[in-house]
């Protein structure tokens, strides 16, 4: 029997995921990811669309992260009919990421059509796919709980195991049966996550596998520890309250917000800070978080306790405000502190949170509080690099407010975490790591630190290398 595989995304570098598996010539992919990064650059890869849509056989989602399912729609548009298998949770989620990419590429059209006209310059730019392709793909979808063996097709086995990265996030074992018995088992991390992050399990302990793709975003950070970010958002909130300052978070809509939903919930639970006003002001927001209220099968035992068991709901409370309307956004311009802001999106790039960093950004009792990565060249990271002047939306404004960071929210396991999670499994029959969804220099780093913890075979993945099991 022959089993290949090889990486048409995330090989040396950490966005555009896609990963295929043959065996015996049939075709599985795992992850359609989108590229992120600078927009030309982004554009231009995302049409390089290489994966040949019509050859595969089978389709596995292991999360919603937009750079793992943002290009789901153009397998159908390239031909494939079959499955695209998830778990309950991501496939939700992933539909609301794809229809808001949707949505954005149709507003980009319209915005360059509209300069070109203005400029009488040529216009050719075309959406990658649009609504009525992300419902054919939404048709696609079929769901697998977590730990549900099912077959993908004769001879492979899907099982999808709690990742610990974000709601619905899946770690996907393969289990490829030959003729004489012989059974071979190959683990995707999909992205791996951490113990103790907020609503959502620990990352599982797998069974025994012969090879594991392994993703190493983090392979040379170590983070803040989870238990850190309560105390630290306490300190914030405090701060806030003694000088009647406003807090504004940027944060991505999913998973970010939420979590900070219910850390802040939590908070005021144990009384360590009284009831702040906390305003999420993103439309997108209130629909992922609407997704969280209905999967509670995969929350941790104290969200599930806490929140099911005595029938309250884990993402909202008195003092927490959904913003959808712009009129209600911009009335938040006019409010006196103390209060909180949660909008996206979460480098500070575009959307609804540009407008309330420039109304807050140069009052110096209020905080801008920083929670995520935040990518080369955006305001995010001139933020994060503490400069004392940025451009806001065309206008430039004095640094004076407070600027917190706190990295302890990371969803990515650092290389001790993504360790110590292999050291957990029995792994006496593992013959291989096979490295992907990480930089350069970072996968070197961690490739050595795992060597030294046990791990001899690891192999780095290559674009246009395959690599026979
Ligand atoms: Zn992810």
């Amino acid at each position: 029997m022959s089993i290949t595989l090889y990486s048409l995304g995330a090989a040396e570098e950490v966005t555009g995921s896609k990963h295929v598996l043959e065996v015996d010539g049939r075709m599985i992919l795992i992850d359609c990811g989108a590229f992120q990064g600078r927009r030309a650059e982004a554009d231009r890869k995302n049409r390089q669309f290489d994966v040949p849509a019509d050859k595969l056989d089978a389709v596995i989602l292991t999360h919603a992260h937009y750079d793992h399912c943002g290009l789901l729609p153009l397998l159908g548009l390239n031909g494939y009919k079959g499955n695209i298998y998830a778990t309950p949770a991501t496939r939700d989620l992933a539909n609301i990421i794809m229809m808001d990419s949707a949505r954005i590429q149709a507003h980009d059209a319209a915005f360059l059509e509209k300069q070109a006209v203005k400029h009488g310059t040529d216009f050719n730019w075309k959406p990658l796919f649009d609504e009525a392709d992300v419902v054919s793909t939404a048709n696609q979808f079929v769901t697998v709980s977590y730990n549900r063996p099912t077959c993908l097709m004769p001879n492979v086995m899907l099982e999808f195991f709690d990742a610990g990265h974000i709601l619905g996030s899946a770690m996907a074992v393969l289990t490829i049966t030959e003729k004489d018995g012989t059974i071979t088992k190959i683990a995707y991390t999909g992205d791996l996550g951490r113990k103790g992050k907020a609503i959502i399990r620990d990352p599982a302990i797998l069974p025994p596998v012969d090879y594991i793709v392994l993703e190493s975003t983090y392979g040379n950070r170590k983070h803040e520890s989870t238990d850190d970010a309560l105390k630290m958002l306490a300190d914030v909130a405090q701060k806030a309250l003694k000088m009647n300052g406003k807090i504004v978070i940027p944060a991505f809509a999913i998973e970010r917000t939420q979590e900070l939903v219910y850390y802040f919930h939590t908070l005021v639970d144990k009384k360590l800070i009284p009831e702040i006003p906390i305003y999420v002001d993103s439309p997108m927001a209130v629909n992922a978080t609407s997704i969280f209220q209905i999967h509670p099968e995969c929350y941790d035992t104290d969200t599930y306790n806490a929140f099911i068991k005595h029938h309250k709901n884990p993402f909202g409370f008195n003092s927490l405000k959904f913003v959808t309307s712009v009129d209600e956004s911009k009335a938040l311009n006019k409010l006196d502190g103390p209060f909180i802001i949660i909008s996206a999106d979460g480098m500070c790039e575009a959307g609804r949170i540009t407008h309330h960093l420039a109304n807050t950004i140069e009052d110096p009792q209020n905080q801008i509080l920083l929670v995520g990565f935040m990518a080369e060249h955006t305001l995010g990271r001139r933020l994060q690099n503490r400069e004392l002047e940025v451009k806001i939306l065309g206008e430039w404004h004095k640094v004076r407010a407070d600027i917190v960071q706190i990295n302890a929210f990371s969803a990515h396991a650092d290389y001790e975490e993504a360790t110590d999670w292999l050291k957990e499994m029995d792994t006496t029959s593992l013959k291989k790591i096979f490295m992907v969804h990480g930089e350069p220099d970072v996968q070197l780093v961690f490739k050595e630190y795992l060597e030294s913890n046990g791990y001899p075979d690891i192999q780095i993945v290559k674009y246009g290398e395959t690599y026979e099991i």
